[in-house]
């Protein structure tokens, strides 16, 4: 039988590969780390010996591989395969695909994490059935993925579906991408860590500063949850500003595009009750135009940890049936 594929999660620290049958069942994974100080040659090394661990202790034959699917960092070339920049691991134009296909000789494709991401959920997750469809997902920074009739929309320069770049608030804070007030700078889990430290640095009690020890440069997404259940008024007040510029940025989103879903994850999202996406509902409906809303479901990711690996799998299968 012809008819499993790879699905490779490539991030900063480590690569996850995962074998996947036709119905969206893990058969098998492995789990290696990135070093990406390494340069790039060694870690195309390293996932073609991910994806060789992964096949063995799945214990398919090989040859029952159709293609390989890899949600990478972003910009890329989803055509060429060539990842374009990715500061998180010092690459700038590194022919991915090509040279995965040299060492492995199975098609492979490769795409932005973010649109695996919502991919993954249209074939496997909450978007299962739904031709029209916005990923958010909102984490370090906030990124996200479009499908239009059943597949990846990538726009002219292959960048559509960046809504973390979505100015929300005209001479907001500064971006990383050199704009002010754009979503990711009001929105994001680093966003919110400077909001803390400033808050915090005047004066303002808050739980969050002993659950991080002191340390606000990073804040994860599980210290926002305990401190959520402590009911801690800091954290109550800048979840509030997320959820008022998430609200502002997807009512532009639902007024723009109509999508018929639109699927919120990251490690944000999942860390936080339901009533995270609840909020951000309704102040969403405060932002769209009358009526735009009706027929817009707005709900949580489903897949969690499996969401790279799986999505990458779709992309394989979607990539691999339209060629
Ligand atoms: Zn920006």
């Amino acid at each position: 039988m012809n008819n499993n594929v790879v699905g490779v999660d490539m991030g900063g620290t480590k690569i996850l590969a995962a074998i996947v049958d036709e119905e969206g069942n893990i058969l098998g994974t492995s789990k290696i780390r990135t070093n990406a100080k390494d340069g790039s040659s060694n870690v195309i090394d390293r996932i073609a010996d991910c994806i060789q661990m992964a096949i063995h202790g799945s214990n398919v034959p090989r040859d029952s591989i159709q293609a390989i699917g890899i949600g990478a960092p972003g910009p890329l070339d989803p055509e060429t395969g060539i990842v374009i920049v990715a500061p998180n691991l010092g690459w700038e134009n590194v022919p991915l695909k090509t040279e995965l296909e040299q060492r492995i000789d199975i098609p492979t494709y490769v795409d932005n994490d973010v649109n695996v991401g919502t991919l993954g959920e249209h074939t496997y997750g909450a978007g299962q059935g739904i031709q029209n469809i916005v990923g958010i997902f909102v984490g370090t920074g906030i990124g996200g993925g479009i499908i239009m009739n059943g597949q990846l929309f990538h726009g002219a320069s292959k960048t559509a579906g960046e809504v973390g770049h979505i100015i929300v608030k005209e001479g907001g804070p500064r971006c990383g991408c050199g704009n002010r007030g754009c979503l990711e700078a009001l929105a994001s889990r680093t966003a919110m860590a400077k909001f803390f430290k400033k808050e915090i640095k005047k004066g303002t009690k808050s739980v969050v500063a002993k659950l991080t020890d002191g340390d606000l440069n990073s804040i994860r997404s599980g210290v926002l949850a305990k401190a959520v259940d402590a009911k801690d008024k800091l954290t109550k007040k800048i979840l509030n500003r997320a959820t008022k510029y998430l609200g502002v940025g997807i009512g532009s989103i639902v007024n723009f595009l109509n999508p018929e879903m639109i699927i919120l994850g990251g490690g944000v999202v999942e860390a936080l009750e339901d009533s995270f996406v609840d909020n951000i509902r309704k102040k969403a409906n405060k932002y769209a135009l009358p009526g735009t809303l009706d027929g817009v479901q707005i709900v949580k990711a489903q897949l969690g940890d499996n969401a790279g690996v799986l999505g990458a799998a779709a992309l394989a299968r979607q990539r691999t049936g339209s060629e």
